[in-house]
């Protein structure tokens, strides 16, 4: 299978290089050349399959060309050692769960998918140079790629974050990890870190002695197997006897998960349409109304990894649908929250049915609330753990809430960072002295 740019200004590339190049040379998105459609028999004896015959199928679909398929059955089952259950909240709504891997947030499918791809075309290699990971991150990025290649042969993972501006429970989940794993704190801030990774990227010197890679969201093989789950979520519904007319609810920052679900889509899931949940950040809402895409700076709000202002998949979906807003409109809805609302929704749902959402997740909760049909029965992707959120959700619901066990092991561990400057003369020099 070969990957096309959406800027369509690159050549084509094998896998190999759609995911160790992340981005293409003329700046557009990888997509794949063909969607596979899965056979009937597939959708129709899902309810007795398991998570990992499901997701192994639907890799083949879009890696069964590229990888052995002992080799692609190791990395999907390596990559899912946890479940994404879908539970009832009431009547016609359903919760995919998404946070049941090591960093509780659903990145870590994708996260881990990446990393064991990556360290198979590594191996295919047979060199004796290390490939490094740089990634730069706000917060959360950097914990699901940090533990997605924790251990992982061949590849060592070097994050940069600023110093002071993440959360504890943020930093604790890769400062502490140890192995190939090195947490750099700069001296600045998030764009700084950008700049770093960017300028790396770009220097020759680097580029002539190291094999540097980027584990950004953009990457086909963070995006694509987040399909796995949308497949899985159904398999469960038909188990429980209420697979038909299923819309499914996405809070969304970057677009990367809604786009994996317009694949699964594409791929022959059945599902009647989607809905894209946005906090303030509405860039896609004022598409759907207007036709009209226009970026802006992203303002901060309570769920803050929906925060995007110019959301990078819009690229992906545009080429899905021929840059045509009418065929957008006719799959996609959108919804906005404010602060004040998505507290709303976390209260209600926790009084009037015991369920604790993040405020992400309550996007999702709600945007099923105002928009669902009659005979329509709604899944909404929770994205993490509420307890990622701590003090935000338990401002809004008065009651502390309960740290899950595998977040209570990175809080006891000892933070292990180096201190860097900002300037890319120190950063550079750093990456030499690993060689
Ligand atoms: C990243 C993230 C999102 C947004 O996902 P996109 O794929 O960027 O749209 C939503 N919720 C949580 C908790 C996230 O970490």
């Amino acid at each position: 299978m070969k990957y096309y740019s959406t800027n369509r200004k690159a050549p084509l590339a094998t896998l190999e290089e759609a995911v160790k190049r992340g981005l293409a040379p003329d700046r557009g998105l990888y997509m794949p050349e063909r969607i596979v459609r899965l056979p009937e028999e597939f959708f129709r004896d899902m309810g007795e399959m398991d998570f990992h015959e499901i997701a192994f199928a639907a890799a083949s679909a879009f890696f069964g060309e590229d990888i052995p398929s002992g080799d692609l059955k190791d990395i999907v089952c390596d990559t899912l050692n946890f479940d994404t259950p879908v539970v009832n909240i009431h009547d016609n709504i359903w919760a995919l769960e998404l946070y049941h891997g090591p960093t509780l947030a659903f990145k870590d499918v994708g996260g881990r998918f990446m990393a064991r791809m990556l360290s198979y075309f590594v191996r295919q290699e047979k060199t004796d140079r290390k490939t490094t990971v740089i990634v730069a991150t706000s917060g959360d990025t950097g914990s699901a790629v940090a533990n997605g290649f924790l251990g992982v042969e061949g590849i060592d993972v070097i994050v940069l974050y600023p110093s002071g501006k993440v959360s504890e429970i943020q930093e604790k989940q890769f400062t502490t990890l140890g192995q190939n794993i090195t947490a750099l704190e700069v001296d600045g801030n998030f764009d700084d870190c950008q700049r770093l990774v960017k300028s790396a990227f770009m220097d020759e010197d680097l580029g002539r002695t190291m094999t540097l890679t980027s584990a950004n969201s953009i990457n086909v093989a963070r995006f694509l197997p987040q399909a796995f789950y949308y497949f899985n979520a159904y398999a469960q519904l038909k188990r429980a006897g209420h697979d038909s007319n299923i819309v499914f609810c996405v809070p969304s920052g970057n677009f990367g998960n809604i786009t994996a679900g317009l694949f699964a889509w594409r791929m022959g899931l059945p599902v009647r349409r989607f809905i894209a949940a946005n906090n303030r950040n509405d860039v896609f809402l004022e598409y759907l109304k207007t036709g009209e895409y226009t970026p802006r700076a992203s303002v901060r709000t309570i769920a803050n990894a929906m925060d995007v202002g110019d959301p990078s998949n819009f690229a992906r979906i545009l080429d899905l649908y021929g840059n045509s807003a009418t065929l957008i409109r006719q799959d996609i809805a959108g919804c906005r929250y404010t602060d004040e609302e998505i507290g709303r929704t976390i209260s209600s749902l926790y009084d009037k049915y015991g369920y604790l959402a993040d405020p992400h997740g309550a996007c999702g909760y709600q945007g099923l609330t105002d928009l669902l049909s009659d005979g329509e029965t709604g899944i909404f992707l929770e994205t993490a753990h509420p307890a990622k959120f701590k003090d935000t959700v338990e401002k809004i619901i008065g009651k502390p809430v309960e740290i899950p066990e595998r977040l209570k092991d990175f809080m006891k561990k000892e933070k292990k960072s180096i201190k860097m400057t900002n300037r890319f003369e120190d950063f550079k020099e750093y990456l030499e002295s690993r060689r």
